[in-house]
């Protein structure tokens, strides 16, 4: 489980070179740095980096502190978060930036244990920033990290502890002082250079230690993991004249709930439902999740319990995008 000596020395080497210009990646002394690293591994949490960068800025031109998106609506946070998807984390961002303001004195608390408290803070993103804003010796193992390590060692990385590897390696992979630069140039390599299918081992300056590039026996590839797919019914249900649409937050399914939505429930059977007319099938991924939709319709003026109308057209309200998706279904009904 031995990581070449010169491990952390190549791979600064490396990055020093080619790092990407990212708008999280501000000075050491930067008085914005906590606030730019929490609002970024919340935004990159199961999301690339470039469909996060348009975001991050947008939101910095609403909440350009912390301060300022402690004191946020979630009405407004969900808003700028709204295509995003995965919305749960913008409403643990909205709580932790609270409590790092009220409870911390808008600081970093420096222990893990502590950091891990905040929601949708585990512990990759805990060790991250203890790395980034105290420059700590730690390292946040993400999917890229245990890529690199797997790869060096040539083994697959379910067969891998890699906190145990951390552990026997510590004295090699921290001898520097760059720790905060080394957290981010391991992942950044993993993103970069080993990259999960096509690994650059040309471009590499650890090919003559790396394993995995030296083995005529290549361990087996990882299988992917595959979201869950599951069939919902959604029902709308329309009023003609008005051009308006029921949408309700009450849909007892967990992960939709506080999200206008029409009305849905998991499909009981194949069979077309009684009363309904069938309009269409999709699909629709949300969270780790694929959602098989059958969508139905019903002219009707009588609003529905728990719902409200919102009108096809209208866009300024904080309707989901998923909740638009069936919106332009509509568009052309007759
Ligand atoms: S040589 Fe190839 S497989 Fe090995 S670390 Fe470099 S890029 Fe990854």
């Amino acid at each position: 489980m031995h990581l070449p000596y010169n491990l952390s020395k190549k791979i600064l080497a490396w990055y020093d070179n080619n790092s990407r210009e990212l708008p999280w990646r501000v000075s050491k002394k930067s008085p914005n740095k906590l606030y730019y690293r929490l609002l970024s591994e919340f935004m990159l949490q199961q999301t690339q980096v470039k469909t996060v960068l348009p975001y991050f800025k947008n939101f910095l031109l609403h909440f350009p502190t912390l301060k300022s998106l402690s004191k946020a609506s979630e009405k407004k946070v969900l808003k700028l978060w709204e295509g995003l998807g995965y919305y749960r984390r913008a409403k643990n961002l909205l709580t932790t930036a609270k409590t790092l303001v009220e409870k911390y004195n808008s600081k970093l608390p420096y222990k893990v244990s502590d950091i891990k408290k905040l929601p949708g803070i585990g512990d990759y993103t805990a060790n991250a920033l203890l790395a980034f804003i105290y420059d700590q010796p730690t390292i946040a193992i993400d999917g890229n990290v245990k890529r690199v390590f797997s790869r060096i060692l040539n083994i697959n990385e379910n067969l891998l502890d890699f906190n145990k590897i951390i552990e026997i390696n510590r004295k090699q992979l921290f001898k520097g002082e760059r720790h905060s630069d080394f957290v981010e140039a391991l992942m950044e390599f993993g993103a970069l250079i080993c990259k999960p299918k096509e690994p650059q081992c040309s471009k590499c300056n650890i090919k003559k230690t790396c394993k995995y590039f030296n083995s005529d026996n290549k361990f087996k590839k990882i299988k992917k993991y595959k979201p869950q797919e599951k069939s919902y019914d959604i029902f709308c249900y329309i009023n003609k004249v008005k051009n308006k649409i029921a949408l309700t937050k009450k849909h007892n399914l967990g992960f939709l709930d506080n999200f206008y939505l029409p009305p849905i429930k998991l499909s009981k059977s194949k069979n077309k439902i009684k009363n309904w007319n069938f309009h269409s099938n999709f699909k629709n991924s949300i969270s780790n999740k694929i959602l098989n939709i059958n969508l139905y319709y019903k002219y009707s003026s009588t609003l529905p319990i728990k719902s409200q109308w919102f009108s096809l057209k209208a866009n300024n309200e904080f309707i989901p995008s998923f909740t638009k998706k069936v919106f332009k279904q509509f568009t052309n009904l007759n």
